[in-house]
Formats: C-alpha cells, structure tokens, sequence
C-alpha cells in the first residue's frame, strides 16, 4: 500500500499535539510526515521570547520538522485529489518547488496577526502606541496614563496607548476555497467537527475533499487539552479509526454547533459549551484521559468574574492543582503592584527563593 503523507503546518502546540499522536498511532511506512515551520524551535506562541521555557514532549518529534520554512502557498488539485504545498527556505530566501501531500493540517494559529484599527488622530499623538500582541514588560509604563482599547467609550488625557483588540484568523498561504474566515467566536462556521473543512460555502464542496483539517481555531479557555484532544481526534481521522457521515449530516453538525454557541451571552455559558465541544470529540475518537473539567472551569470563573473576585484580584490567589494536588505558593506583591515582568523578576520577586526552585 503507498504511505500517505501528510503536512501539518506550524510547530506550536496545535501542531505537535497532531505530530505526538501521529508518533504514537502510526505503523512505520503507514504515514510520511513532515511539518513545516517558519521559525527556528517549536512551541509557538508558548516559546515567542525569552520568557518561556522550550517546548517539550515525548519523542523524537522534531524529526518531522523542517525548521524555518514557511508555508508560502497551499492549492488542492480536484484531479489528482492532492494538495500541492510551496514553501519558502528562509535561510536560504528562497523558494522551493512545490510538494504533493494528501492530508494538509493548518495549525498556524490565530494569536499572532493582531487587529490593528485604525482612528483619526492617532498618527499625531505624540505618545508610545503598541498593541498588546509586543506587550513585554510593564515597567515602560510605570508612572504614565495608559489608555487600553478595548472597552472604550470616554475621553482622557494619556501618555501612552495599547490596543488590547485582539488578532485576526490570517491565513494568506491558502488559496481562497480553502481559507476559513472567521472572527475569535466558541465555533468557527464552515467546519465538521471544528476541525474537517466543509468549503467556503460551508456544504462540503471545493473543500479538498475532507482532507483540509484545521486545528485550533476556536476560541480557547482551556487551551492545551483542547488542543491535543483536536489532534487525537484528527490523527485518528487520518488513520482511518474515525471515519465521516454522510455529507449532510456533516452539514447539519457544524452548524448545529455554530447555533449552539450563538446562543451564549455571557461568560458563564462557555465553560459548560467548551467542554461538551471537547467530550464530543473524545466520545468518538476514545481519547484516553478525563476530560471533565467541569469543576476547574467553575472555580477559574468564580474567582474571575465571582461577585467579591475579579479579572485582577483572582492573579494575586493561589491555587491547588486538581492534578497535582500541590498548592501553589503565594505571590510576595500583589499583581497590580509588580512592573518587571522578566522571568528572574518574575521568579525571585513575587516568590523568592522557593519559587526559583520549581
Ligand atoms: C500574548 C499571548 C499570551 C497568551 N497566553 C496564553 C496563556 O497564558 N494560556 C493559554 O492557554 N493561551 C495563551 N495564549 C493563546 C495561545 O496562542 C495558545 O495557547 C496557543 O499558543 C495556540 O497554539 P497554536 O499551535 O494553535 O498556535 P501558535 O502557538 O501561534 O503556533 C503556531 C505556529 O505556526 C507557525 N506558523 C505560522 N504561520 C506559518 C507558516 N505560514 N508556515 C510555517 N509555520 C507557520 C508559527 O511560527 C508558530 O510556531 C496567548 C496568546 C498570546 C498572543
């Protein structure tokens, strides 16, 4: 039988929960591999700067990872049913004849392309603008008015501007029938599964013949689990262990999922919707850990958004890990007060000697 192959484009950490399951499911020739990435290590968001450690995980996965090399361009060709990827070798700037694959996995992230709106005036205002996207320490900010845009609605006299108005799902390597376009909603549309492209139209045609899978396009609260269980669920899919209802089912199922998550009007009902998305998905494809969480959800509610708690205050708690057990110690300054965000002044500041120790 000829092995498949399959692109997973972008090393964070959508892109190696997809390549650590493909490491643990595939029998050897069954599968070629080969996950490209624009920067020079994995992780990505979680390993952009000095501040975070090495993205880390079982196996030789970097095997599969052909390091600065980004995705210039992705078409799928309706008569040999393949997708043909183009990249750029950023090394050697320069770009390589395209490469025929069968499965392409979009897991270049949606936290990384910021929304930058435009006001009349702000080209004369004197002062530093930035968006939180190059947010790196606060101690610039010491002593000055900020203004934050993000809820806005009055007027004041500021030093200093941050545009906290989020990112955009940018995705310019795809050619426009495979590209999703979507805001930072619960479920994106046009999606089976959150993860299986259904086409621009959402039906299930010029889609790439269900072999486009994207992986963490939603809106995350509880990131990392999320994700890996998006990549179980995807592996299982490619290997043939998972396999597709009827074209109209899978229409009627996104878009059940999408009024679904219309429905939520206030903070308290993404907990409860994100986690049966995620029990959906591991229902089907038997994903082996507990993914009842439920109770965490609860608790990182409360204390965020609780009557007597907030978005600020709950940053000064401790917490106890469900998994661990293990407490974690109590900051020395309370978070409002602490303006070095560096990672000694992070560690020996706010925890001392204990801290640096973990
Ligand atoms: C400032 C900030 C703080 C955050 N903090 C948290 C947090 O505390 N907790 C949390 O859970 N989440 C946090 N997030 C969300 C974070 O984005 C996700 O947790 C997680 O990183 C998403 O993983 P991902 O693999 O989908 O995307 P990313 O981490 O963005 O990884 C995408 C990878 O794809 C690569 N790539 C992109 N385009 C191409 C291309 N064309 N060709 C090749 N490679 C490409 C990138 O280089 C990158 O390595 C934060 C996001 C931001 C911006």
């Amino acid at each position: 039988m000829e092995s498949k192959r399959v692109c997973v484009i972008g090393a964070g950490p959508s892109g190696m929960a997809v390549l650590f399951h493909l490491n643990r499911q595939i029998k050897r020739n069954e599968i070629e591999v080969v996950c490209f990435e624009k920067t020079s290590h994995s992780g990505g968001m979680w390993n952009y700067d000095w501040r975070t450690g090495r993205w880390r995980s079982e196996g030789d996965l970097e095997k599969w990872i052909r390091f600065n090399t980004v995705v210039r361009h992705v078409r799928y060709d309706n008569a040999s049913e393949t997708f043909h990827v183009q990249v750029e070798d950023l090394a050697k700037r320069k770009l390589l004849s395209s490469e025929a694959f069968d499965y392409v996995l979009v897991a270049s992230g949606h936290f990384s392309t910021p929304n930058f709106p435009d006001f009349p005036g702000l080209n004369q205002f004197p002062g530093r603008v930035s968006h939180s996207h190059d947010f790196r320490d606060a101690s610039e900010y010491a002593g000055k008015r900020v203004l934050a845009i993000g809820g806005n609605g009055s007027w004041s006299e500021v030093d200093a501007i941050v545009f906290c108005t989020g990112y955009l799902h940018h995705f310019p390597y795809l050619d426009d029938n495979l590209r999703l376009k979507t805001s930072n909603v619960l479920y994106p549309p046009n999606l089976y599964k959150g993860i299986v492209w259904m086409g621009s139209n959402g039906d299930g045609s010029q889609n790439g013949g269900n072999r486009l899978l994207y992986i963490g396009m939603s809106n995350l609260f509880y990131t990392i689990t999320f994700l890996e269980i998006e990549g179980y669920w995807a592996v299982k899919y490619i290997i043939g262990e998972v396999t597709l209802p009827r074209k109209q089912e899978m229409v009627d199922e996104w878009k059940l999922w999408v009024e679904r998550s219309k429905k939520i009007r206030s903070v308290r009902g993404v907990p409860p919707f994100q986690s049966s998305y995620m029990r959906y998905l591991s229902d089907e494809c038997g994903y082996p850990y507990d993914v009842n969480v439920d109770d965490l959800f609860d608790e990182i509610i409360s204390h965020k958004y609780g009557p007597n708690q907030g978005i600020i205050t709950c940053r000064d708690m401790s917490f106890t890990s469900k998994f661990t057990g293990n407490k974690s110690p109590p900051k020395k300054l309370p978070f409002m007060e602490e303006f070095d965000d560096s990672l000694e002044g992070f560690v020996n500041v706010n925890y001392g000697q204990r801290g640096s120790k973990l």
